[in-house]
């Protein structure tokens, strides 16, 4: 069986079209198929209108959460209750086209655990475009590990490849990299991605900024090391500066002045400090997190026909 993964938070308008088209998409696939759409909190009528739907179709199963919990966490809800032994994310807004999902399939059945989809284009702003593009490579620099570029959640892979994502209980979840961090026999697949089919996006700008941190911290030690090069560079700046002023009090005799630079060095070095305050406290909160160990989810009603 495939199970499909979607998540859906204040979606209501895109509903109906989004459970026809996707049943329309899935039933091209060779083996049987259901969609878990988790409803993440929505605040309109996205709920009823999934149930709706799960009325006229059984493979439509619906879980829906206590609260708002964030796209990952939602999309993690869905793979917890995936029954199939090939699994599919995808987001609820179309822009991910389902009709795709028929050449994931037939790629994974060419000896692959893993198919990640790869956007070759972008109908987005200028300026958000770019953000991406910047952030998927500055990331495949930064970690040790094989990073796929501008490659979302829209994917489809095998159990052996839930099972582990699943074994890992990470507080800051940043799905694709845990997916690439498995390993496997992986391979990206290229595409457009579409506009939002209706509504507005639900990711805002701290929520994309808290999602790039989670990717950035989870997948590599380089904050922490930024703030080692900081200090190397501080050390050396100041051992220069060091020889300057002396030479200039032996050679020159000028020991009074200096005001403007002392000022500028004691910013300078407040400045470094407060930085790399401000990474360390990013680890010891994530730390705290962990230690915690919230769930990242809590479902509040399931519908899926059992
Ligand atoms: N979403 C969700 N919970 C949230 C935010 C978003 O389940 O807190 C869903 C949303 O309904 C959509 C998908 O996640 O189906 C992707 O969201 P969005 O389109 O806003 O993200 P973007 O395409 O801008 O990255
Ligand atoms: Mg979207």
């Amino acid at each position: 069986m495939f199970s499909l993964v979607i998540p859906v938070y204040n979606e209501e308008d895109l509903i109906q079209i989004l459970f026809e088209r996707t049943i329309r998409a899935l039933e091209l696939l060779p083996i049987p198929f259901e969609i878990i759409c988790v409803n993440d909190g929505s605040r309109d009528s996205t709920y009823a209108k999934l149930l709706a739907c799960h009325q006229k179709d059984a493979r439509f199963k619906v879980l829906s959460l206590s609260r708002n919990f964030g796209h990952q966490s939602a999309i993690l809800a869905g793979l917890h209750h995936a029954k199939g032994e090939v699994i599919g994310i995808m987001d609820g807004d179309l822009q991910d086209p389902p009709e795709l999902f028929k050449d994931f399939y037939e790629k994974l059945e060419e000896g692959f655990d893993v198919v990640y989809a790869v956007r070759k284009k972008r109908k987005e702003g200028v300026l958000k475009k770019a953000a991406y593009k910047f952030y998927y490579r500055f990331l495949g620099r930064i970690t040790s590990q094989d990073m796929p570029l501008d490659s979302g959640d829209f994917s489809i892979f095998r159990r052996n490849v839930l099972d582990k994502m699943l074994d890992m209980p990470e507080q800051s979840l940043f799905l694709r990299g845990l997916r690439a961090w498995v390993g496997f026999r992986q391979t990206g697949f290229e595409y457009e991605r579409d506009e939002r089919l209706a509504g507005d996006p639900k990711y805002n700008f701290a929520r994309l900024l808290k999602l790039a941190y989670d990717g950035v911290f989870s997948f590599s030690r380089f904050p922490i090391k930024f703030v080692g090069y900081l200090g190397i560079f501080a050390v050396c700046f100041s051992i220069i500066y060091t020889i300057y002023l002396l030479s200039k009090k032996f050679f020159w005799g000028d020991v009074i002045e200096g005001y403007t630079s002392l000022i500028l060095v004691i910013f300078f070095f407040g400045g470094v400090q407060l930085i790399s305050l401000r990474i360390l406290g990013e680890y010891v909160s994530r730390n705290y997190d962990e230690a915690r160990g919230r769930p990242l989810f809590i479902v509040a009603e399931k519908h899926l026909g059992e």
